[in-house]
């Protein structure tokens, strides 16, 4: 192994150690601050300039950078520091442990190993210095509501491009889905379930609107995206009821909603809202409301005509074979940076087959690949 892949090895496995669950998914979660005073200390020992970004409640967005060439262009590199809870592990999910090639932790692949190979790679550029300003950032909130990503994008700094780890295998991602997440309430009437004429059964009625909704779902194949496929609809959760004799009051569903890119957020809120409203008239009469604020994080513009992604397409080739450009289902930093415009390709080691799972792990030799892939993306563009 090469001194920097081992130093690479070493990085994320002292960041794997730093247990930064989101807190938002658990309440038992430390959230992202110990990862930032480590990576403050990881700059200082490098001299390398660096800005905490508070973006709130004292969990703030790390972001440290290599002046480039032109002063004016700049070229974000991002992963994110927090993680998802863990469940039944095999062993320690915080030990960062090497075992046959992989580094085994929560968080080794989703996605310290992307941070911690574009810090390697920034800080091992020595004399080279690149044409654009080299921006690395370790964000906040990913798992959730991607706020960090968000307050990079409003910042007021403009970014020419971007560069958002997650696991890919090396593959490069130039666009990927969006996503919607609201709640439905249907409002019944209680009664005894020995007079059940007296009451108005939320559940039935809910039973009603999901298979509308499973009907909508299956319209929207006719609507497909030539990289990432036909936007999704899953009722995901579903609650209801008081106890076993009462009519049930209420029933609530949520529901996810996968955005192509070009699909609005307001739009396909809209055609829900069509479908609740003819459940409101005619024959049915159901007392049924959204429930918002939804989760909104708009797909991203595909990045296939970006120079970014031509720049990545060549390297991915010469270093793992890979580059072809192809398309993703699951969220990313990128969602929100989209939002200023900003283009950008999604790229990392590590398989989102193991992220979020029980003994997470992500091969070094990929994280070793990286270094060098985001190294070469940080000399070119
Ligand atoms: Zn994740």
């Amino acid at each position: 192994m090469s001194n920097v892949s081992a130093q690479t090895v070493a990085l994320l496995q002292e960041l794997v150690k730093i247990e930064s669950v989101n807190p938002s998914l658990s309440p038992k979660g430390s959230g992202e601050k110990k990862v930032a005073e480590f990576l403050e200390r990881f700059c200082r020992e490098r001299n390398l300039p660096y800005e905490i970004q508070e973006v709130t409640d004292g969990r703030s967005n790390f972001l440290t950078w290599v002046p480039g060439h032109d002063p004016d262009k700049r070229v974000l590199f991002i992963a994110h520091m927090d993680t998802v809870p863990v469940d039944k592990w095999e062993s320690d999910p915080f030990s960062g442990e090497q075992r046959e090639g992989r580094i085994y932790g929560r968080g080794s692949c989703d996605t310290k190993a992307s941070l911690a190979a574009m810090l390697m790679a920034l800080s091992t550029l020595g004399e080279r210095q690149p044409k654009t300003t080299v921006v690395v950032a370790a964000s906040i909130d990913e798992e959730y509501r991607k706020i960090g990503a968000r307050a990079i994008a409003q910042s007021g700094v403009s970014y020419d491009a971007a560069v958002v780890g997650e696991c890919t295998n090396l593959e490069l991602v130039v666009a990927h889905m969006g996503s919607l997440r609201w709640q439905i309430e249907v409002e019944g009437v209680p009664a005894h379930t020995s007079r059940p004429h007296l009451g108005v059964n939320a559940i039935t009625g809910m039973a009603k609107i999901i298979l509308a909704l499973d009907e909508y779902h299956r319209t929207l194949v006719t609507r497909a995206h030539p990289l990432v496929g036909s936007p999704l609809l899953t009722v995901s959760l579903i609650e209801g009821g008081l106890e076993l004799t009462t009519v049930p009051p209420a029933c609530r569903i949520w529901i996810d909603r996968r955005l192509i890119p070009g699909e609005q957020p307001q739009d396909a809120l809209q055609e829900v809202e069509n479908i609740l409203e003819a459940f409101r008239q005619g024959e049915h009469k159901i007392k049924v409301r959204s429930l918002l604020p939804a989760l909104e994080d708009p797909a991203p513009n595909s990045a296939e005509a970006s120079r970014i992604a031509a720049v990545a397409a060549a390297v991915c080739a010469d270093v793992a074979g890979t580059g072809k450009y192809i398309g993703g289902t699951g969220g990313s930093d990128a969602n929100q940076l989209s939002l200023a415009g900003i283009p950008c390709i999604v790229l990392g080691p590590g398989s989102t087959d193991q992220a979020h799972t029980n003994n997470e792990f992500v091969e070094v030799d990929q994280v070793a690949k990286a270094v060098e892939i985001y190294q070469k993306i940080m000399l070119s563009y």
